[in-house]
């Protein structure tokens, strides 16, 4: 699939409120460990090569504290993470998707919702037929995940963004 693209080079950026699991994320992904307590006071970009349906592709990667209008232009494909023990990070997801779009306008918007700490499955109070309606209303995918624990669909949550991104390459080259 990536090569009928004109690059394999893709831009990721994830964003959600404080505290849903971004950077537990994109390291456990990056590394497959979860680092319980990531601190990082800045934006960060990481690089990070991989197969992807048996294909090279290089990843860039942003994990946001604030989300720029420089870095929404930059990305091609957007993780929406929500924490499935939190309400109000699902209504965040809402909100970021039209910040996203305003700053983009007319740009296609490539996007995955991310229910992150279902290993917290016992705690969860966002209902999972509020976050499916929503994932339908925003015409994305809709995956469960979680950063700590062996099976946790992290990767598949990630190289799924990579293959959307690479679907909508095709689609506007045509
Ligand atoms: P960020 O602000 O969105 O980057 O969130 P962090 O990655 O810093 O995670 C916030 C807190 O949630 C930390 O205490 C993490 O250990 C915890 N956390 C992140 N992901 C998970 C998860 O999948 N399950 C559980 N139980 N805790 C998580
Ligand atoms: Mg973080």
């Amino acid at each position: 699939m990536f090569r009928h693209t004109n690059t394999n080079h893709i831009r990721l950026m994830v964003v959600g409120e404080p505290g849903v699991g971004k950077s537990a994320l994109i390291v456990k992904y990056l590394t497959g460990r979860f680092i319980s307590e990531y601190q990082s006071d800045f934006d960060w970009k990481y690089s990070y090569q991989t197969n992807i349906d048996g294909e090279q592709v290089h990843m860039e990667i942003i994990d946001s504290l604030t989300i720029d209008d420089s870095h929404i232009r930059w990305a091609e494909g957007f993780m929406m993470v929500y924490d499935v023990t939190n309400p109000d990070s699902l209504l965040k997801v809402e909100q970021i998707k039209q910040r996203l779009d305003t700053v983009r306008s007319t740009k296609i918007l490539t996007m995955i919702m991310v229910a992150n700490k279902t290993d917290l499955e016992h705690c969860r109070t966002v209902a999972r037929e509020q976050a499916d309606a929503m994932a339908v209303r925003l015409s994305c995918g809709h995956v469960d995940c979680s950063a700590c624990g062996p099976e946790t669909n992290v990767r598949f949550a990630f190289d799924e963004l990579c293959r959307e991104v690479a679907l909508a390459r095709q689609h506007s080259a045509k």
